[in-house]
């Protein structure tokens, strides 16, 4: 067992005392809500805080406090991420008109993510975590696909209009002023409406492109993976044919001979090609989506993969700064049992691998390498203990073999706890 000393830095395990993992720079630490808060603290007891000198810019970006500080934290806590460059985020709820008579909420937020990725730009990876006794739905899938999603624009930046009878839909650009006081404009039409309807403006940026095909290259190269990006340029020759011919600049201009010295290779088609290939291929490439697509494919991919417990998720900033999250949700169902009194087998997994993810680039940017082996150590204590059969019931339930029983989330950290130490 791991005790505290006095001063802080060093624990008892053994009878022998130990020196906690120093930390030279903080990372920000994003807790959040219901099942996932629960698991959160759970996580930093047992998990980190007996063997690292933890330090953290620590933000409560629970739906209470967001709400308190009209949501002033979530913007602060982004800041703090760029300022850092590595932060770690529990879940949170996205409030809705449900969220807010539950939470006796003053206003409706927007989605802490969406706030955050707006700030950040950058592109977010969601790779599964794989077990060997979880086999994926696929049964062609032999290693994992990741999922590279720009997280900037799109449908996520939208402007939406209820049209209320007949009339004309425009789409127009007003330049701002150029030199001589005088203002460009475009206009076209998007449709003579005959009735009622619905309309949407979207729009992106060439540079967070750029950025998003230079994240994507180096995520690539950094793993010695192909990489595949997808659009449906054949349909959108002016919006998705940007991205392509784009993605395809910067591949010849700043890539080619990096990806050709690594043996990556890139491959260009279109989104429902890329589908049908992907649920007959093997996997052990990154796929790089637009938002939207990237939004539903890691869905599939993390469900087919397994576990959404068992999805990590990064993202990736162009100035260099890294968040890390499980991919899913708060587990809003297992907190009411919770806190009923009843005990849950909530999967922590993806949670601490967002924790190790933090920590191991956090000591890979200041050239802590106990940290980033610590990191690691801990990710394979979590792989053993699914593997030699300990796990909780989200996996057990699709665990082959079967294991005789399943364990609640504080049983299965126990167990992690102990394959740590060993
Ligand atoms: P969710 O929290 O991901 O849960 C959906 C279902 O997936 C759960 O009911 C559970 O299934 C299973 N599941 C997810 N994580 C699990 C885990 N760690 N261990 C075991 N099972 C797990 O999604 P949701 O219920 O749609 O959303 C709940 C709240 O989360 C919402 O308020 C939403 O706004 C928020 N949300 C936040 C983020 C984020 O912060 N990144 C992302 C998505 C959703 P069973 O009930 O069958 O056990
Ligand atoms: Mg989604």
């Amino acid at each position: 067992m791991a005790v505290a000393s006095d001063s802080g830095y060093n624990y008892i395990y053994g009878g022998i005392m130990q020196h906690k993992i120093e930390m030279r720079k903080a990372i920000a630490e994003l807790d959040g809500d219901e099942m996932t808060g629960i698991l959160w603290q759970l996580i930093k007891e047992k998990l980190i805080l007996p063997y690292v000198d933890l330090k953290t810019e620590y933000f409560d970006l629970g739906i209470k406090n967001r709400d308190l500080t009209n949501d002033e934290v979530t913007l602060e806590s982004a800041r703090a991420i760029q300022r850092l460059g590595v932060g770690v985020k529990c879940a949170t709820i996205t409030s809705n008109t449900e969220r807010q008579k539950e939470y006796d909420l003053k206003t409706l937020h927007p989605s802490p993510n969406a706030t955050i990725r707006a700030i950040l730009d950058g592109t977010v990876f969601r790779k599964p975590i794989s077990v060997s006794r979880i086999r994926p739905t696929v049964s062609t899938w032999k290693k994992p696909i990741i999922i590279g999603r720009h997280a900037y624009g799109d449908v996520y930046k939208n402007a939406e209009m209820l049209i209320s009878g007949p009339g004309k839909v425009e789409l127009v650009f007003t330049g701002t002023e150029d030199m001589n006081g005088q203002k460009t404009e475009k206009r076209i039409t998007v449709a003579e409406m005959k009735g009622s309807g619905i309309v949407q403006g979207i729009h992106n940026l060439d540079e967070s492109i750029r950025n998003f095909a230079r994240a994507c290259f180096l995520y690539a190269i950094d793993e010695k993976i192909p990489l595949w990006f997808a659009a449906k340029d054949t349909i959108s020759k002016t919006y998705d044919g940007r991205f392509k011919e784009l993605y395809n600049e910067i591949y010849e201009t700043e890539f080619k001979e990096k990806c050709e010295k690594a043996g990556v290779s890139y491959f260009y088609t279109l989104i429902d090609d890329a589908v049908a290939r992907v649920v007959k291929g093997e996997g052990g490439f990154l796929w790089a989506c637009k938002n939207y697509d990237g939004d539903v494919m890691s869905d599939m991919i993390a469900s087919a993969s397994g576990s959404l417990a068992m999805m990590t998720s990064v993202l990736v900033s162009p100035s260099g700064a890294y968040e890390y999250e499980a991919a899913h949700g708060t587990v809003q169902q297992h907190y009411y049992r919770w806190q009923k009194g009843e005990k849950t087998s909530t999967n922590p997994a993806a949670l601490i691998f967002a924790w190790t993810g933090a920590l191991a680039k956090r000591g890979e940017l200041d050239g802590t390498t106990e940290l980033t082996g610590f990191a690691r150590k801990l990710e394979k204590a979590v792989l053993n203990t699914i593997e030699e059969g300990e796990m909780t019931a989200d996996l057990a339930r699709i665990s082959d073999p079967v294991p005789e029983i399943s364990l609640d989330s504080r049983e299965f950290i126990d167990a992690i706890v102990k394959r740590l130490e060993k």
